[in-house]
């Protein structure tokens, strides 16, 4: 039972408007095409956690395609963890704020 107090953008239209827009404009998911796989993205991320505030809850600029898988797993350990597991094909890390980015 998802109990956040901010569900209820989730269930806006402005949200469903820009949900659609976002997985237009990137249909493959941002984490696997890092990882060089094609993946078709079902969810759109928020990149910065909103936690609810509608500024970020609606800028398209602070939205990724993923899928569900990544954004179940990667993601999820992202927001406890404070960065991003793995690398990608070059082997720089995917957490674009990993010190060896900067
Ligand atoms: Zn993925």
């Amino acid at each position: 039972m998802d109990t956040r107090p901010w569900r209820h953008l989730y269930n806006t239209r402005r949200w469903h408007r820009l949900r659609a827009a976002q997985l237009r404009d990137e249909p493959l998911c941002r984490f696997c095409r890092d990882l060089g796989r094609v993946t078709p993205a079902k969810v759109a991320d928020h990149i910065t956690p909103h936690k609810g505030g509608e500024a970020l809850f609606f800028d398209a600029d602070n939205l990724q395609s993923l899928c569900k898988t990544c954004h179940d797993s990667a993601k999820q350990r992202q927001e406890k963890t404070g960065s991003l597991p793995g690398c990608d094909l070059d082997g720089l890390p995917l957490d674009p704020d990993h010190p060896w980015r900067a």
